[in-house]
């Protein structure tokens, strides 16, 4: 066998399983299979008896025998018991599905050893769907020091391919000496960061020996893959930067001027001016633009995008705005046709919900140029939807567009339009290296004069009355509260039911109060004269799935309670308080939770109620979850599946990388030098996969 054959050649793997595999893990080659790293290792030189378990410790292993098989609880709880003792002590193994399977697989007086991890119920020890082995001795361990885990899919383990099933395959194919496993990285890098072979990284990480060497792998590994995604978006940004044409618009013209001189009705932050100055150097260069804007939530971007589109309209372009929801398209629209009213220009709005007959007349006027700044949702992006004259883009609260969907509009116009995406979800700078090297990044760190922070509090779900007190007391004083439900279970349908009922005691506890709701199942149209009413003040309580999340802007609303506060994560909470505080009201955030919180939810509540600043909630949300989960990462994908390293930890290794990578660049940006040849070609290699999305997110 060889390191590029399919892996289907490998015994006992053949031609189904390697459909499987390649249908699951992505995994073709044999060294595709190498490339599929354990994502657990148990030190399995120590058996811990069942009375040294204690909470929060990691996954180990216990030897002993099954003495019972046991059905417990009906419904949802319904599950399999198996008592298991290690000779003194008793434990319980619990499974929740695949009840038939265990019961043909283990039996009672077998001496196992079983790996997991301990979760303790009341004063007894409980271990969930654990790993199983039959114990045969110490002397006939596959595993040396280490027991490694290999991530499966259901799929997968329908069809046997189980955890030591790729265990197996894995050393099958290292023991074959005609396998080698070519280097990628030239020896002064390796030699310069001390960094191990691949071959000998690839062994030590399916079959570590001992600690050292298996971090010296993990080591070698990370550096590889974080250097290659660094050369990847590099040298993407050289070209792009080299050899992007952009659209001139060097006129400041009167649409602009008029606008910012006459109509604006605040005068910009300090902030707000500069970004406006970096976005106009962008478009009189000739490049094209594409330009990350963040901004804490009301930090004013919206202004910052019509000004910058007014450019593109005074230099005879046509200018485009896009927003994740509906809602938020209709929100735009009204906002900007109304701001510029007297600008004499035209604004028109095009989302899902546009009759027919409206949108044929949209798509000929704007071919015919009539439309000056056409604002919607991901319809915008669609084939039939075509511009006369597309020059600038702005694409708001980008984390919900995907990068395909991004990708299509360049095809708009015969050079790409400048790019303006904005986003309130502050990027920690490690994720901002990885994701955004190749956007250029402004930034809004002020909020217009006189927000007075919004004061967050926890509660338990025990003191509702004291909420009621609360709210009463707001409502009272004129002020407007949201209430945000999560969403909770598989389907809709139930958590509008948590909504509705919700809504139903509220009604009751607020009688002489008008309390109103909406959610993501209503039609357009209804959800619009709801949350009309509510701007206008005749609702006092609007209650909502997240619907309202993204950029609603009710300056009057001062109190926002969410339910179920533990089920949302960090950037998620912090763009819900986002939606108060943007009057001269004080503003509060309540967060209400179950009285049973893990200490991951719990700490993220706290954190919530110790800053208000995004960018240090980003970089707990980071610490706290890892890169893969961050909300606005998850929707729109890593561009590059990140297999070993870890943004949030890794950071020394991701600035080794990047330097490495840009000196190589610098020295020989073709990559054409003798010693950088391994270099570029698996770079050809690893970006044969992946769509080109790099040219603008
Ligand atoms: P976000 O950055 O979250 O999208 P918005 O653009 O919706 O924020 O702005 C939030 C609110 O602040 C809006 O009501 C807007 O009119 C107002 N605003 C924006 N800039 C300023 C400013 N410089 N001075 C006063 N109010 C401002
Ligand atoms: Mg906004």
């Amino acid at each position: 066998m060889k390191f590029c054959d399919s892996i289907k050649f490998v015994p006992k793997v053949g031609e189904k399983r390697a459909g499987i595999l390649y249908a699951e893990l992505g995994v073709k080659s044999i060294g595709d299979m190498l490339m599929h790293f354990p994502y657990r290792y148990i030190d399995v030189r120590r058996f811990y008896l069942i009375s040294e378990l204690e909470d929060n410790m990691p996954y180990i292993q216990i030897k002993g025998y099954i003495t019972a098989f046991e059905h417990k609880g009906k419904g949802r709880g319904s599950r399999l018991c198996a008592y298991f003792t290690d000779g003194s002590h008793t434990m319980e193994l619990v499974w929740f599905a695949g009840e038939k399977f265990i019961l043909n697989k283990y039996f009672t007086n077998t001496e196992y050893i079983v790996f997991g991890k301990p979760k303790r119920y009341g004063s007894r020890f409980t271990m969930a769907h654990p790993e199983i082995e039959i114990y045969e001795g110490i002397n006939n361990r596959q595993d040396v020091g280490f027991k490694t885990l290999y991530h499966t899919t259901e799929t997968m383990k329908k069809h046997y391919l189980s955890s030591s099933t790729i265990k197996g395959i894995v050393a099958t194919i290292l023991s074959d000496s005609d396998v080698h496993v070519p280097e990628v990285l030239p020896n002064k890098i390796l030699q310069k960061y001390d960094l191990m072979p691949r071959q000998d990284a690839i062994v030590a990480i399916h079959l570590p020996r001992n600690q050292a060497m298996l971090t010296a792998a993990i080591r070698r590994l990370k550096f590889e893959e974080l250097f290659f995604v660094q050369m990847s978006i590099l040298r993407k940004y050289k070209l792009r930067v080299e050899h992007t044409d952009g659209f001139l618009m060097n006129q400041i013209g009167s649409l602009f001027n008029t606008f910012y001189k006459d109509i604006l009705p605040f005068s910009l932050t300090e902030a707000q001016k500069r970004v406006v100055r970096e976005i106009h150097a962008d478009l009189k260069a000739g490049k094209q633009m594409n330009r990350l804007l963040q901004g804490d939530v009301g930090s004013g971007k919206t202004i910052v995008a019509l000004l910058a589109s007014l450019i593109a309209l005074d230099n005879g372009f046509q200018a485009s705005i896009m927003a994740p929801t509906e809602i938020l398209a209709t929100q735009h629209y009204k906002n900007i046709s109304h701001l510029t009213e007297r600008l004499g220009i035209s604004v028109r709005l095009l989302i899902g919900s546009t009759r027919a007959k409206e949108r044929k007349e949209i798509d000929s006027l704007l071919r015919e140029g009539k439309i000056d700044i056409l604002i919607g949702t991901h319809t915008l992006i669609e084939e039939s939807v075509k511009f006369s004259n597309l020059g600038f883009v702005v694409i708001d609260e980008q984390h919900r567009f995907g990068v395909q969907q991004r990708a299509k509009l360049w095809a708009k116009n015969n050079k790409p339009p400048h790019i303006l995406v904005m986003t309130a979800t502050p990027i920690p700078r490690t994720l901002a290296m990885t994701l955004y090297s190749n956007l250029d990044v402004s930034v809004i760190d002020e909020l217009p004069p006189g927000r007075k922070p919004i004061l967050t509090y926890h509660y338990y779900d025990n003191k509702r009355s004291m909420l009621n007190a609360f709210l009463r007391q707001r409502i009272d004083n004129g002020c407007q509260v949201y209430v945000v439900y999560p969403l909770i279970q598989e389907s809709e349908k139930l958590d509008i039911k948590n909504l509705e009922d919700g809504y139903l005691a509220m009604q009751e506890a607020f009688p002489d109060v008008e309390v109103d709701f909406l959610h993501g199942k209503m039609k357009p149209v209804e959800k619009d004269e709801r949350m009309e009413r509510f701007k206008q003040g005749k609702t006092k309580i609007l209650m909502s799935t997240t619907v309202i999340e993204v950029g609603v802007d009710v300056p009057n609303a001062s109190v926002m309670v969410i339910e179920n506060a533990e089920r949302f994560g960090l950037a998620q909470l912090h763009q819900l308080r986002g939606r108060v505080g943007r009057g001269s009201e004080q503003s509060y955030c309540l967060l209400m939770s179950n009285f049973k919180l893990s200490d991951y939810s719990f700490k993220r509540l706290q954190i919530m109620t110790e800053t208000n600043n995004g960018f240090e909630i980003a970089e707990s949300d980071l610490a706290l979850r890892g890169p893969g989960e961050i909300e606005g990462t998850v929707q729109s994908g890593l561009p590059f599946n990140l297999k070993i390293a870890n943004l949030a930890q890794d950071s020394n290794i991701l600035q080794c990388a990047r330097e490495t990578a840009k000196e190589i660049l610098e020295q020989d940006p073709t990559l054409s030098c003798e010693d950088n040849q391994m270099i570029a070609s698996y770079l050809t290699l690893i970006n044969k996969d992946n769509a080109d999305w790099s040219e603008i997110s």
